[in-house]
């Protein structure tokens, strides 16, 4: 968990609401909400009256004003509890900073106020079947018509699906306008005429993210929810999406991490041997992998924390090392949660237990997009000058 002196204080009562939430209502219903793939409505309700879901809101608009050091940190905590929960928090933030990025008036009344006041979810639909893993590529159609937008398309693997109010979408250039190579950002209300949902998705792991395809029929939505200026789209990528989304991400799977180790460390230090007596921590092979786990843990925090931290200081270098975090993050989750399951015998290796949660939700890091080799590419090819596509 992050501890305390890391955070600021004005993040850390904010961490501290988080813990106790994790702990008394997410921890409650994590097991339920995984065999039932159940959106983790408790959890999220409970982070919006306490106004957690306006983390990322200016202050200006009665937001807490946090940048990605909070959001790692109280992604991190829901997740060790429940990764769906941490994703579910993760994506309706991340999608809350994208709308601020160049928030209209009209744009900061009608969601970023009521983000704030915690009345509002969004989230982010921009995967598509088509273009897969390279979600920024879409194929969406939007057309203008006066005052209105018309948008046409499919949207995959829409974590928060039915219970988000607004959702942040891309799209083609609008007909007849922009360059090739120009996308668009646009934020779309729940329940137009027009958009319609598949059932939903039911991943190996990560159960209860209520990931939905959203099928797109002439829909119509205001102009005036166009974010940003027509062609941002890849602008909103790299300098908003992929910051948050990955540090959001790194902080969500390094929960699952924390959880697979804490798991470890309670069995091999309570089981003991009748024959023997001997505590299983004794055997110098399982304290050693035990230190190993640790020490695996802890440099990926430090990666990770120190990544949010340049990233909120705005640090040339921060781009590479928020791309490395969540490669990391995702290798030391799925490699903890393994190794986690080889040393508590048994009792790790029972159904729907959090160990065997931790294996199944670490192994959606390596395939939810920027994916852990394209991340692992895109930091090589920054290291030596190439542009990363
Ligand atoms: C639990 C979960 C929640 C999600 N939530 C959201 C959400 O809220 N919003 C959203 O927009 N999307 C979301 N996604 C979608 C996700 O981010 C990915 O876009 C999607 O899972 C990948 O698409 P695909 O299955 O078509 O993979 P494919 O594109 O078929 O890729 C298959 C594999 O091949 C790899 N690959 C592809 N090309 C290369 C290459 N050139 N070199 C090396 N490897 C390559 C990929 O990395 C991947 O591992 C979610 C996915 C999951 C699993």
């Amino acid at each position: 968990m992050p501890s305390r002196n890391i955070l600021s204080t004005s993040l850390a009562p904010l961490a501290e609401d988080a813990r106790e939430i994790a702990r008394t209502i997410t921890a409650a219903h994590a097991e339920r909400d995984d065999r039932e793939a159940r959106w983790p409505a408790e959890t999220m309700a409970a982070l919006s009256s306490a106004r957690l879901t306006a983390l990322l809101v200016p202050a200006d608009l009665g937001g807490h004003g946090e940048g990605m050091l909070g959001l790692v940190a109280i992604s991190e905590i829901l997740a060790a509890e429940s990764a769906s929960a941490g994703l579910c928090y993760a994506m309706h933030c991340v999608g809350s900073a994208v709308i601020a990025a160049k928030a209209t008036d009209y744009q900061r009344e009608h969601y970023l106020q009521p983000i704030a006041r915690g009345e509002h979810l969004t989230t982010l639909a921009l995967s598509e079947p088509g273009s897969g893993a390279f979600f920024f590529y879409p194929e969406v159609t939007a057309r203008r018509d006066g005052d209105t937008l018309e948008v046409t398309g499919t949207k995959s693997f829409v974590t928060n699906a039915a219970h988000a109010d607004s959702y942040v979408i891309s799209t083609l250039p609008f007909t007849g306008e922009g360059e090739e190579g120009q996308f668009n950002c646009l934020l779309l209300d729940r329940d137009l005429p027009g958009a319609s949902w598949d059932e939903p998705w039911h991943g190996f792991g990560m159960r209860s993210n209520d990931s939905r395809t959203l099928h797109l029929d002439r829909v119509r939505l205001p102009a005036a929810n166009l974010l940003g200026e027509p062609g941002d789209q890849l602008w909103y990528v790299f300098q908003v999406i992929a910051p948050y989304f990955l540090m959001a991400m790194a902080g969500t799977y390094l929960g699952v991490a924390q959880a697979a180790f804490d798991e470890a460390r309670a069995h091999v230090g309570t089981r003991r041997y009748a024959h023997s007596g001997e505590l299983l921590g004794a055997a110098p092979v399982v304290a050693h992998r035990l230190g190993e786990m640790w020490t695996e843990l802890e440099a990926t925090r430090q990666l990770i924390y120190s990544a949010a931290r340049k990233g909120d200081a705005g640090h040339p270098d921060a781009l590479s090392a928020i791309f490395a975090c969540k490669a990391a993050a995702g290798d030391t989750a799925v490699r903890l949660a393994n190794e986690a399951m080889t040393l508590c015998g048994g009792a790790g290796y029972r159904e729907n237990g959090r160990l065997t949660r931790a294996l199944r939700d670490a192994r959606a890091a390596h395939v939810m997009a920027p994916t852990t080799d394209m991340l692992k590419t895109w930091v090589g090819r920054a290291l030596i000058g190439l542009p990363l596509l």
